[in-house]
């Protein structure tokens, strides 16, 4: 069943690439985050901030928190990953944001940077992992090794910082099995939260150039929604948020031309979420052939879970069963993630 806790509020800073030692092989920031204008200014930052707290959905009683994302935070020249963090201190100060949220790699992370952004109220770091796999890491030019990762985990908890992990299916050398591995491992490391970014081949990566070669072959869609909804289960059963499945569609990712292949989808992470449902309500179908025709009653935020994507659920609800789906039904006693068949 699907993870229910409210998600965080979170206001984005993009720093696309900015700290980062080198390029990896699947990654294009600036397309990611339709960015273009670096470095960041204070007044871009303020933009940002001031835009977000006078939008109509902003509440601070969601516990909002500033976000640099994008690039290394903790790999920034000192000086500058200082003056991100005075910018939007006196957010944190007035009591309009809970605290900061930063990503970065787990070979960027020290004691001297941690207590540097530990000092600013910075409570979570969301590490690229991308992999649990060595030579996963190696063919996608990481330059780093699942144990800075697990040593990185520990350093951030010893900080009482949270911790997110960042992971993507489908890199070069993956494969269902490893990436079954991965979360094993990550599993092990106890994050509070992950997300799940399937790879894509992005124009003007190293990825593009492999899969013009005919080196690299991404995921199918069908194969990304099945692997990351086995492991999102799998998180969650352990506790672990899955705050995210998919890349967000900026404008100039969806410029046309600008993702070359790779299991893409708008609607990702709820093909996901569906599959997920479908997964756990399975059981409770009548068998192929035992019923004509059915009205499956649900909770009611169950509904669009169950017709899926342009309703692809009822198809596949119907395939199962052979059975005519004649309607489906909202009913307040029936508890989330469980139906009610009844054959008509
Ligand atoms: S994946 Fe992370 S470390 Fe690698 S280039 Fe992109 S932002 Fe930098």
């Amino acid at each position: 069943m699907s993870d229910r806790r409210p998600r965080p509020l979170i206001v984005p800073i993009f720093i696309p690439h900015l700290g980062c030692p080198h390029r990896c092989v699947f990654c294009e920031q600036k397309r990611i985050t339709s960015q273009k204008d670096l470095p960041v200014s204070e007044e871009h930052i303020i933009g940002i901030i001031e835009r977000a707290i006078h939008s109509a959905g902003f509440d601070p009683n969601r516990n909002p928190e500033i976000a640099f994302y994008g690039g290394t935070f903790t790999g920034l020249p000192f000086d500058q990953m200082l003056f991100l963090l005075e910018t939007v201190f006196p957010y944190i100060t007035k009591g309009l944001f809970r605290g900061i949220r930063v990503s970065t790699r787990p070979d960027a992370v020290n004691d001297e940077r941690l207590k540097a952004i530990r000092h600013y109220n910075v409570s979570t770091v969301e590490l690229g992992a991308q992999s649990m796999d060595d030579q996963v890491l190696t063919l996608s030019e990481r330059g780093h090794s699942s144990d800075d990762t697990a040593r990185a985990v520990r350093l951030l908890r010893q900080y009482g910082l949270s911790v997110g992990i960042q992971l993507m299916p489908g890199l070069p050398g993956d494969s269902a099995d490893k990436f079954h591995s991965t979360v094993t491992k990550v599993i092990d490391l106890k994050p509070d939260m992950v997300r799940l970014y399937p790879a894509l081949v992005i124009k003007g990566t190293g990825l593009a150039r492999l899969y013009e070669k005919g080196i690299y072959h991404p995921l199918g869609l069908g194969q990304a929604v099945e692997i990351c909804a086995d492991n999102c289960l799998r998180l969650e059963d352990m506790g672990i948020q899955v705050i995210r499945i998919g890349l967000m569609s900026s404008p100039s990712l969806l410029e046309e031309g600008q993702i070359i292949a790779g299991p893409w989808h708008p609607a990702f992470g709820f093909l996901v979420r569906s599959a997920i449902y479908h997964k756990g309500i399975a059981p409770m179908l009548p068998g192929r052939g035992q019923s004509k025709s059915i009205r499956i009653m649900a909770y009611k935020l169950d509904i669009p879970l169950i017709r899926g994507y342009k309703n692809q659920g009822v198809k596949l609800i119907e395939n199962r069963t052979g059975a005519k789906v004649v309607n489906i039904q909202a009913e307040d006693s029936i508890t989330p993630g469980r139906i009610k068949v009844v054959n008509i």
